[in-house]
């Protein structure tokens, strides 16, 4: 993929089509100089910092594959979502937003964090909230709050470029991820169809084909069915009463087996596990002796 420029606002693509543990990046050539999710390609990034004076480097949300390779621009300041400051604050704090309960996962995670995505504590120069607007010389970015993948995770929309960065609601065929401790499921689904009513002419997001031009309603509606395709799912297979375990390996999420199997098993069954809960608060699902059953009638 090539970079690609918009104004002053720059597309970097990362390796392997942005998928984990990359991202697309973006890069605003104006007055400000400024990377949102520096977690693209490394040596892209390290050009820019060498040859560039990035002044500000903004986080869509706290996720690694995000902010991988900030710490090259050293003396940058760093903006973050409100809602997402803890887990930057404290290596244990990211450990616990993710939810790994098995103490050999967490300690596994511990040292990738600190070694691969270079995860060092740090208070962010600045949070911001739904609303703000950035202004880095004659560009513009308004902030658009889009909870559900992490409670802070924002969007930004470019006014002038007419441009709509949609950071994870990345538009895949996989779907969203609302699997971490504070991930919500309806809050997940009320954020796309508030971007979906953003007038933008074009589109970038984090992963994958990350570049899309309007109209582009017919994959708003399909990264949504993906949601209630695992729902439809999950309630056929609750008409016995099933455990975890079988709940898990009737991999409705990733649809396959797949290595790392811990990985796999616990996105699995962090994904399913808001469906679960969501179902109860419905009424449509009781748990009982560890497992789990559609209520009949
Ligand atoms: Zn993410």
């Amino acid at each position: 993929m090539e970079s690609v420029r918009f104004g002053r606002v720059v597309f970097m693509p990362g390796p392997n089509r942005g998928k984990y543990p990359h991202c697309h990046s973006l890069f605003i050539d104006d007055e400000v100089q400024a990377v949102v999710d520096p977690a693209s390609d490394e040596a892209a990034l390290k050009r820019l910092a060498e040859e560039k004076r990035i002044a500000v480097v903004i986080h869509s949300h706290w996720h690694e594959d995000h902010f991988w390779f900030t710490d090259l621009f050293a003396g940058a300041r760093l903006w973050v979502p409100a809602a997402d400051l803890e887990p930057y604050l404290d290596l244990e704090n990211f450990i616990r937003w993710y939810g790994f309960d098995a103490p050999e996962h967490a300690q596994q995670w511990r040292q990738i964090l600190a070694q691969q995505f270079r995860y060092r504590p740090r208070r962010p120069d600045r949070t911001y909230t739904d609303g703000e607007t950035f202004s880095f010389g004659t560009t513009r970015a308004e902030v658009v709050h889009t909870p559900g993948h992490t409670p802070g995770h924002s969007c930004l929309f470019f006014p002038e470029e007419s441009l709509l960065f949609l950071a994870d609601i990345d538009l895949s065929r996989f779907g969203p991820w609302y699997g971490d401790v504070y991930s919500n499921l309806d809050d997940t689904i009320a954020s796309v169809e508030k971007v979906r009513k953003i007038p933008a002419r074009r589109y970038v997001a984090s992963h994958e084909q990350g570049l899309f031009q309007a109209p582009i309603d017919d994959l708003f509606d399909r990264y949504l069915a993906v949601v209630e395709d695992r729902d439809r799912k999950l309630r056929e297979l609750l008409g016995e009463p099933r455990s975890r375990e079988e709940i898990i390996v009737s991999r409705i999420v990733y649809g396959r087996p797949r290595e790392p199997k811990s990985f796999y098993d616990f996105g699995e069954w962090a994904t399913m596990r808001k469906h679960l809960e969501r179902m109860i608060r419905r009424g449509e699902v009781k748990e009982e002796d560890g497992r789990w059953r559609l209520v009949s009638g």
